[in-house]
């Protein structure tokens, strides 16, 4: 029988959220202004000021619903406890995981998910990458779990037009082949063992230098690649349950469609795809829909056997800039957000 609504709702396999982040001190300078507002837990508004034909100026309201709905004075454990931390019994008990960051760059995805190391400040600063693996931790060691014996291993990746490459490798270039079954493998991925949050967080921070290592600000390769994150249960060497956390590229791709270098173009255009591939893969998610579009991208060939089984699910987080430049990517990411979710 495929799910309805309700069931989806009931069995919380899709959850969708947004995230503002604060105005920083660089649109103040610019006199950037917030035209967000955040009236309550599950209600976002945009304020966006426009003009008439006469000059009269009005403020263009548009509201939306989504799960949950953070304001810029939300931490990332908040965050957390309400979209991935739900998610870790799921590998407990045998599912598929994952949580995605979807918004345009500089709206907080990174932030939200691999936290900021740059400040050496230590506890504030973990993201869901780091908050999921301490909870893995803690859960493995109830007397339920124990039982089970399981083994935690990570491993850290990114797909960058196209191709995927190993954070924890030097960014090696690797393989991903699909035998007859549809088993998605990426060959010679490292999969690293973890024993305790030192060993997590070493390898976060040895993956986001590899990722940003050798980038020029402007078109910074981390805005145009995705980063996926895994949290992997084993018993016996067998799998028993993965979290997948994924930083996504930025969506604000409209500009490289105009852009004289092709190389920009072909980046922009596989980027698209990938994130329209990734909405349709969601809504399919334990529906068994027949065309589930898995092979239209290199993101969600990767992550096929997340989406599919009747134990998967999945959260994602919108991150969204306050500011009135941000206003047209701010509503584009608040659409496809909503499109997520809806039937
Ligand atoms: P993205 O990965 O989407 O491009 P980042 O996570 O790098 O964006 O965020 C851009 C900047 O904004 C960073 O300097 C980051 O520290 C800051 N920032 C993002 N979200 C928040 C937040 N919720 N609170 C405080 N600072 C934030
Ligand atoms: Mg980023």
């Amino acid at each position: 029988r495929p799910l309805t609504e309700a069931d989806l709702v009931k069995e919380h396999r899709i959850c969708v959220c947004v995230r503002k982040r604060p105005l920083n001190k660089k649109e103040a300078t610019v006199k950037d202004f917030d035209v967000i507002t955040i009236p309550n837990k599950d209600i976002v508004m945009v304020h966006e000021p426009k003009q008439k034909v006469d000059l009269t100026r009005y403020l263009e309201n548009q509201t939306f619903r989504f799960d949950y709905t953070f304001d810029d004075s939300t931490t990332n454990e908040m965050v957390y406890s309400f979209t991935a931390r739900p998610l870790v019994e799921t590998i407990f008990e045998k599912g598929m995981a994952t949580c995605f960051a979807y918004g345009q760059t500089g709206s907080g995805k990174t932030h939200t998910m691999g936290g900021d190391f740059s400040g050496k400040s230590q506890d504030c600063s973990k993201g869901i990458y780091a908050l999921a693996a301490q909870d893995v931790f803690l859960m493995q060691k109830k007397p339920y779990y124990k039982k089970l014996d399981l083994q935690v291993y990570a491993t850290f990746f990114e797909i960058y037009s196209g191709k995927v490459y190993d954070l924890l490798n030097q960014k090696t270039k690797l393989r991903v082949l699909e035998d007859g079954k549809q088993q998605v493998q990426v060959v010679g991925l490292q999969e690293c063992e973890v024993k305790c949050m030192e060993d997590v967080l070493k390898l976060i921070e040895m993956g986001n230098s590899c990722r940003t290592s050798g980038q020029t600000s402007a078109n910074a390769h981390s805005s145009r690649s995705h980063a996926v994150f895994q949290i992997i249960l084993r018993r016996n060497g067998k799998i028993h349950g993965k979290f997948s956390l994924i930083d996504l590229a930025g969506n604000e791709r409209g500009v490289d469609t105009l852009s004289a270098d092709r190389q920009t173009r072909l980046e922009g255009a596989e980027i698209n795809k990938s994130l329209l591939a990734l909405k349709e893969c969601i809504r399919a998610l334990g529906r068994n829909k027949p065309h589930t579009p898995f092979r239209a991208s290199k993101l969600t060939q990767v992550l096929r056997d997340s989406f599919i089984g009747e134990n998967s699910r999945t959260c994602m987080i919108a991150t969204i800039s306050p500011g009135m430049a941000s206003c047209e990517n701010t509503l584009n990411t608040l659409r496809y957000a909503n499109r997520v979710k809806e039937l």
